[in-house]
């Protein structure tokens, strides 16, 4: 059979049925593949990893030479630094991660961090430990005057994050064919219909999604060093500010740090080893230096993918863990009919910062003894916490007997930084050691070995233009979706990945692939 390719438009049939299974590319030892997953980051990975062990034909393309893609660090002088990713959330029971691990019977030796994250201010320092119980000593002592409204925002905070877990638990997975299927479920996330959540849960639900943080946080009467205290772990784990996001938004994000948030010894990139040998040993194959092109269709539905190369790959489900502009083409976005998209609307995807980071090791003994694994320093407290205002410093994990032998800590010092300012120039590697100074002033002998990853290098890594770490997102047409896989709107095609979520931490990749390899398992 040979495939005619064709757009979809509102006249295609998104109700068609999949194509047959025909032979794919020459060179594989198999005939068909069931799936082929676009990108080998943590989400490609882990829905391969899922897919292949449910028994599907599974095929993974990873444009770079390796698997990983943001989890990737470097080795430069025998040092290793990792470009950023070092927080892990939903490690602890219950927790997306966990979870993962647990179905792929991974063992990914985990440490908990507590305190949770440090927030230190010009004049103010607060500890988030793992048990909430413990927050309540530190804004008494640091915020007096608010602590009332922190008491009433923490619960009203966990009441929405509850809530939402609640009905996330509860909805039937978004079907991926039939065009008033997903209407029926768009409406239930819409809240319109909510099942399984109180009616003034809902209400509440619903008036969080479309209420921004900036305002809510108004009426709990907090100061501007509370405020800025928050608006830093907001940054740090959502890359947005109280402006861009909803209440239900900024909920779910600080959820994580009651949820307990852990490093790995081993990096992240561990987990996507442990991924890829599940991938192997369930019968799944990987092909790295393999960039698709583009999709596929036919009959109004995905059915495989070009590489650059020319080779065509058909399959019967196409997962994409790359953003869909790169491989709908032309293709995006085309809907029309009663759920047009706005050709205006930004992407989710589109960049907006990136962040620079700089390694360094320093003699152990200048460590402050409270430096936990995350701390991030507000040096100004006229300007809002984030962008080139915020600085996060994260122990590095040193390897067996690395932080015995030279006494030394290796750090992790970055900042935001927007792409407009120069990459490699010297202004921004003093800027960064500035920063360092904040967190430990005095300290004389601090470049023992530090590395400043330019652009082009986190591009390489993240294999992203840009390395983007942010994005532009329209809140309204998000909220509520996390967790579900994307309605990318064409049947065949599915997506994980971080630009998927409102969110961008590993266990929400995780989150986003076990649904997805859920739907096709149970397709
Ligand atoms: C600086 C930084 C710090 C972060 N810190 C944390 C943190 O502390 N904790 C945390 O939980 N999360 C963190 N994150 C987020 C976390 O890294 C991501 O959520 C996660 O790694 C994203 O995985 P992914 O599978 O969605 O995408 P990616 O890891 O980006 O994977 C996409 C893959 O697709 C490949 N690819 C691209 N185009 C093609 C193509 N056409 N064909 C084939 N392959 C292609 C790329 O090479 C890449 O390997 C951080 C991210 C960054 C950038």
């Amino acid at each position: 059979m040979t495939p005619t390719d064709s757009s979809l438009t509102s006249d295609s049939d998104p109700r068609g049925s999949p194509p047959a299974l025909v032979p794919a590319s020459a060179g594989t030892g198999r005939s068909a593949w069931d799936v082929v997953v676009v990108g080998g980051g943590i989400g490609g990975l882990a829905v391969a990893g899922l897919l292949a062990r449910a028994g599907r034909a599974v095929l993974l393309l990873e444009a770079s030479p390796s698997l990983g893609g943001a989890c990737l660090g470097v080795t430069q002088e025998g040092h290793p630094y990792d470009p950023g990713v070092g927080l892990i959330a939903g490690a602890g029971p219950g927790g997306a991660l966990a979870a993962l691990c647990e179905r792929l019977q991974i063992a990914l030796p985990t440490v908990a961090c507590d305190p949770t994250l440090q927030v230190a201010l010009p004049r103010h320092r607060v500890d988030l430990t793992r048990s909430v119980e413990g927050w309540w000593p530190e804004f008494r002592r640091e915020f007096p005057d608010d602590e009332s409204g922190w008491h009433e925002l923490v619960s009203d905070l966990a009441f929405l994050a509850a809530e939402r877990e609640e009905l996330a638990r509860r909805l039937p997975p978004l079907p991926p064919d039939g065009w008033r299927d997903r209407f029926r479920c768009w409406r239930r996330l819409t809240l319109q219909r909510a099942i399984g959540v109180t009616r003034p849960a809902a209400r509440a639900l619903h008036s969080a999604a479309v209420t921004p943080f900036r305002q809510t946080l108004g009426e709990y009467g907090l100061g501007a060093a509370s405020r800025q205290a928050l608006e830093a772990c907001l940054w740090y784990l959502l890359i947005r500010g109280p402006d861009e996001c909803s209440t239900l938004e900024a909920a779910l994000a600080l959820q994580r740090l009651r949820d307990g948030l852990a490093v790995a010894p081993g990096g992240p990139a561990a987990l996507a080893d442990h991924l890829a040998q599940r991938i192997r040993e369930h019968g799944g194959e990987i092909r790295l230096r393999t960039r698709a092109a583009r999709c596929l269709t036919e009959r109004g539905r995905v059915s495989g993918v070009t590489t650059t190369t020319g080779e065509t790959i058909r399959a019967r489900w196409v997962v994409t863990d790359v953003p869909p502009d790169v491989l709908m083409g032309e293709l995006w976005p085309v809907a029309r009919g009663p759920f047009r998209r706005r050709r205006s609307a930004p992407g989710p995807w589109e960049p907006r910062r990136i962040a620079q980071v700089l390694g360094v090791a320093i003699p152990e003994t200048f460590l402050p003894s409270a430096l936990g694994y995350h701390c991030l320093v507000v040096a100004d407290t006229e300007r809002p916490a984030r962008d080139d205002n915020l600085v996060f410093v994260r122990r590095m994990v040193d390897g067996p007997g690395e932080g015995a032998g030279g006494g030394l800590a290796h750090l992790c010092v970055g900042r935001f930084v927007p792409p407009s300012m120069s990459a490699d120039g010297e202004g921004l590697g003093r800027a960064l050691l500035d920063a360092l100074d904040r967190v430990i002033p005095g300290v004389e002998r601090v470049a023992v070995h530090r590395w400043l990853a330019p652009a082009p290098v986190l591009a390489e890594l993240w294999g992203r233009p840009l390395g983007a770490v942010r994005y532009a997102i329209d809140s309204r047409a998000w909220l509520g979706r996390r967790g579900f896989p994307h309605r990318v709107g064409w049947p065949g095609l599915l997506a994980v990945g971080e630009w998927t979520y409102p969110g961008r931490l590993l266990s929400d990749v995780a989150e986003g692939a076990a649904r997805v390899a859920g739907l096709i398992a149970a397709a």
